[in-house]
Order: structure tokens, then C-alpha cells, then sequence
């Protein structure tokens, strides 16, 4: 993975921590890529994906 791409998915794990909105993530913790490059995928036409899950 591209350490831009890790980087940014670990701030919005944390910003998520924090209180922010699943929806305004920019990455995607399911996919692990940019949530631009995977909103056509499948799963995200389903709104209840929002919240995504987390490993322990
Ligand atoms: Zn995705």
C-alpha cells in the first residue's frame, strides 16, 4: 500500500475516534484505498455501510 494512502486511512480512524462522520472519510477502511477509487463498488450502494468495521 502507498504510504500516502496508509497515512491517510489512519487519520481518518482516528478522526472517526474523534467524532467524525463515516461519510467524510476520503479513504476506505473496507477497501483500504481511497473512498473515491471504490464508491461504485457494490457494497457502498448500500447507506448502512457507513459505519464501517474494525478489527479488534
Ligand atoms: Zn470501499
Amino acid at each position: 500500500m502507498d504510504k500516502k494512502l496508509a497515512a491517510a486511512i489512519q487519520r481518518d480512524n482516528d478522526l472517526e475516534d474523534a467524532g467524525m462522520h463515516g461519510d467524510d472519510r476520503q479513504t476506505c477502511w473496507t477497501h483500504q484505498s481511497w473512498a473515491e477509487d471504490c464508491q461504485d463498488q457494490p457494497l457502498h450502494t448500500n447507506p448502512s455501510v457507513s459505519h464501517y468495521t474494525r478489527p479488534a
